[in-house]
């Protein structure tokens, strides 16, 4: 298997690039934030639980969102490799994360982290907020409370895989798709090394 981690804060450009990656590489995309709208949608009593959380900018507590993806992963057994986004957002989640993929014989091969200034970011969720539909796209204290949960429980993720030399830092500005080839290209040198080791 193949898993990759795209990381970086709200706004770096997650969730567009892993449309793009899911489809070249064929992995299956595991966007917690997806996930909980849709509860949210469904009127689930864990989306209604979440919404409190998300409509503030907090983080959902650790035991809901490893839950699902815990489920997520059992419920996808013939992926060629999942593409985590928005997920793990803090350590605990990270070391849960581990410990799932351990116990399905596979790990994270890397964790490609983007990287864009806090005033771009601000701009571009405020852009997305226009037609996103997204309450916390809209709301500037709701996007600066998200920033916030970011830098205080977020940005320690990175330092957990840097620990294991698995972080890779990509420039998060620019085109869509010069920001995609650099993914792509590091994406590719990981995938020959793979094959050249089996
Ligand atoms: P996102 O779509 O990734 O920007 O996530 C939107 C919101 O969903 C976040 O602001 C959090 O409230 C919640 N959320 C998404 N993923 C997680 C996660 N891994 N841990 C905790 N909360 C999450």
């Amino acid at each position: 298997m193949f898993n990759i981690i795209l990381f970086g804060p709200p706004g770096s450009g997650k969730g567009t690039q892993s449309e793009k990656l899911i489809s070249k590489y064929g992995l299956k995309h595991l966007s917690t934030g997806d996930i909980l709208r849709s509860e949210i949608a469904g009127q689930t009593p864990l989306g209604q639980a979440a919404k409190s959380y998300m409509d503030k900018g907090q983080l959902v507590p650790d035991e809901v969102v490893i839950e699902m993806i815990s489920s997520s992963l059992d419920n996808n057994p013939g992926a060629y490799g999942f593409l985590f986004d928005g997920f793990p957002r803090t350590t605990a989640q990270a070391e849960a994360l581990d410990k799932l993929l351990s116990q399905k014989k596979t790990e994270i091969a890397v964790v490609l982290a983007l990287q864009v200034s806090q005033q771009e970011l601000v701009e571009r969720l405020l852009n997305r907020g226009l037609t996103s539909g997204r309450s916390d796209d809209v709301d500037e204290s709701v996007i600066g409370a998200r920033i916030a949960e970011y830098e205080k429980k977020t940005a320690a993720v990175a330092e957990y895989y840097r620990k294991y030399e698995k972080v890779v830092f990509i420039k998060g500005e620019g085109s869509i798709d010069e920001i995609f080839d650099l993914l792509c290209k590091e994406i590719d040198r990981l995938i020959s090394a793979q094959q050249v080791s089996h």
